[in-house]
């Protein structure tokens, strides 16, 4: 597990960054708190022949806007994002998530951004090559696929973890994105592919630069669980994500969004069960029957010895009960 020898530069803009990563030929690649990158280049799955390190890029502070919007630096770490009073308050699912990522040490180096973009995973992937099988994987640019050996090359079924993601969705946030052109802003929905073989639609030298989450409406609540094994430094079985809105009379439902994480390629919004909950009284009954609805309306990927009905199971079970926090949470608003 030697790392390989390979360029490294350190540009101190983000224009700079960016510029450097299109006049590259080579393939390069940017690295922010290189959590997810450096173990994938050591395994192989990733083989930048140029390191564009963001690090010295001066971070912006978080701020909320006269129009209530949170902005986020990408390259902010997540420790600061969980411990920050100001994301707390305005964006409470954004620190809720951030504080689930794996555990405190990569926490302080791994930043937003770095986890939007990460790669996807799959038990066959994560592996040293050299000792665990003959022939690379499809998305290693081989010729097979060992979990699902029927699938086409196009086709890989590796899941995308990201625990943040789910969170962003269900919140509404945008994202901007700096390129040679300049900034974008775009709904976060419109950064995953729900491709395993390329989870992001960034293309390269696209710099994801900012998140921007929307203020707290009114009657309005969220709920957010991460299901694992052993409770931490691990990557999720399935991570839910909901928030709502109530009525007036603080028993209807107005609106609704539900995303669900680490089962996919990437993350999923059950679009049947957010509109059936729209005007539905929501007792405990009824968020029982949606949480249900929500269980069959995903497909999840079998992934990391997880069978399908399993993971169907865990989902109605834990998204019920964030369904009763969101609800309690938007009753007390
Ligand atoms: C032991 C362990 C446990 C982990 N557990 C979890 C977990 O539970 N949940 C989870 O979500 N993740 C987990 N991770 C993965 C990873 O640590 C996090 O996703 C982290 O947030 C990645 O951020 P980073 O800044 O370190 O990204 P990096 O490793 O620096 O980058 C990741 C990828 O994103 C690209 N990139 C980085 N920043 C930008 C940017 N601003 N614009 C465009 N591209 C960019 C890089 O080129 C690279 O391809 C874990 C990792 C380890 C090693
Ligand atoms: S699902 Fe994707 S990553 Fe996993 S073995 Fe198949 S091609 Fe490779």
């Amino acid at each position: 597990m030697i790392l390989f020898e390979f360029e490294h530069e350190n540009p101190v803009l983000a224009e700079d960054a960016v510029a450097r990563l299109h006049e590259i030929e080579a393939e390069a690649r940017f690295m922010a708190g290189g959590t997810d990158l450096i173990p994938n280049m050591r395994i192989g799955i990733a083989k930048p022949a140029h390191v564009i390190s963001l690090t010295r890029i001066p971070r912006e502070p978080m701020t909320v806007g006269a129009d209530g919007w949170l902005k986020i630096d990408a390259l902010t770490t997540l420790s600061e994002i969980e411990h920050s009073a100001l994301v707390t308050e305005a964006a409470p699912i954004l620190a809720a998530s951030a504080h689930t990522v794996a555990g405190n040490q990569i926490r302080q180096r791994a930043t937003l951004g770095g986890n939007l973009c990460q790669e996807t995973r799959c038990l066959y992937l994560n592996q040293q090559h050299d000792f665990q099988f003959v022939e690379p994987c499809y998305k290693r640019g081989g010729d097979c696929c060992y979990p699902f050996p029927r699938n086409k090359k196009e086709v890989c079924w590796s899941v995308y973890m990201s625990d943040i993601a789910p969170a962003l969705m269900v919140w509404d946030a945008d994202v901007t994105v700096l390129g040679s052109g300049g900034e974008v802003r775009m709904p976060v929905e419109a950064l995953f592919t729900g491709d395993g073989l390329r989870p992001t639609t960034l293309n390269p030298g696209e710099m994801l630069r900012y998140v921007h989450m929307p203020p707290v409406k009114s009657h309005m609540g969220w709920g957010y669980h991460k299901s694992t094994v052993r409770g931490g430094l691990e990557f999720g079985i399935a991570v839910m994500a909901l928030t709502l809105r109530l009525e007036d009379d603080l028993e209807t439902c107005a609106e609704a969004k539900i995303a669900i994480g680490a089962v996919n390629e990437g993350p999923v919004k059950l679009v049947d069960t957010m509109s059936a909950m729209i005007g539905k009284k929501l007792t405990k009954a009824a968020l029982a029957e949606l949480a249900d609805m929500a269980s069959r309306e995903i497909n999840p990927l079998p992934h990391h010895g997880f069978s399908k009905p399993y993971l169907r199971d865990n989902i109605r079970v834990h998204l019920r009960r964030a369904m009763q926090i969101a609800l309690a949470r938007a009753q007390e608003s």
